[in-house]
């Protein structure tokens, strides 16, 4: 596996060969042969945004989930806000990727706490996308986040046992297929349901070392945060201009 994105095109083109629909998770699974192809944009939405690009040239509508408790990017500023809206106008569906918070845990009522906790950060992803948000799926869920089979009104879960338990599940997680070489897996998969989950981050035009990948990751965060003090903090100009080239 190289993770460019002829390779992705491959896999979309051997799905569709192997007979299944390319749905979106808002819609009710039914008993064909449908593939749900899912995006947790982890750590870059400009990895996300170019994903979407190529799959939208495939014909491809699929789901990319966000996060709002990270680091790594704010989908607010305007640039992320930019691209966002744009890979909805693709035809790509927008959704949350919901971290659990650990104050939770001591709530008197988990699970509506919880409920509610993902209902607030959807309606903030809709205001701030101006986008209707109308499903989540759940960042590095602990087995006990899994087993709530958790069912919000008006939110698909990608988590939910249609999507997950009844068929199957292949990840792409830390740039590793868990269940071997996905070709194979899809060319002799027979079930009627199977979700595709790929981190937008691995997958490039050309192959790319993932170690070398993470490190440009790095220093290109580095590199923002530094023009980022310059253009909105005064004194930093004076100590990091110099420094940028
Ligand atoms: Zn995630």
């Amino acid at each position: 596996m190289d993770f460019t994105y002829r390779e992705y095109g491959t896999l979309i083109e051997l799905l569709r060969a192997s007979g299944f629909t390319l749905e979106k998770f808002q819609q009710a699974p039914v008993e064909e042969r449908k593939a749900y192809l899912r995006h947790d944009i982890d750590m870059s939405i400009e990895d996300a945004f170019r994903l979407a690009s190529f799959e939208e040239q495939l014909g491809v509508g699929s789901t990319y989930y966000v996060l709002l408790d990270t680091g790594f990017y704010n989908a607010m500023a305007a640039g992320s806000n930019a691209r966002l809206r744009s890979m909805a106008y693709m035809g790509h569906d927008i959704g949350l990727h919901y971290v659990q918070r650990s104050h939770l845990d001591e709530a008197p009522d988990y699970d509506s706490a919880l409920l509610a906790d993902i209902c607030r950060q959807c309606t903030l992803l809709s205001e701030m996308l101006d986008l209707e948000i109308a499903t989540f799926s759940f960042h590095r869920p602990t087995p006990q986040l899994l087993q709530k089979k958790l069912i919000v009104p008006g939110l698909s879960n990608a988590y939910a046992s249609p999507y997950f338990e009844q068929g199957a599940y292949i990840s792409d997680s830390n740039h590793h297929w868990r269940c071997g070489d996905p070709f194979a897996f899809i060319s002799e998969f027979s079930g009627s349901s199977l979700q595709v989950l790929t981190h937008p981050f691995w997958w490039n035009p050309d192959p790319v070392d993932p170690r070398r990948k993470l490190r440009d990751f790095v220093d290109r965060l580095a590199d923002s945060h530094r023009a980022t003090l310059i253009h909105d903090v005064g004194l930093a100009a004076s100590v990091f201009e110099k420094a940028l080239p």
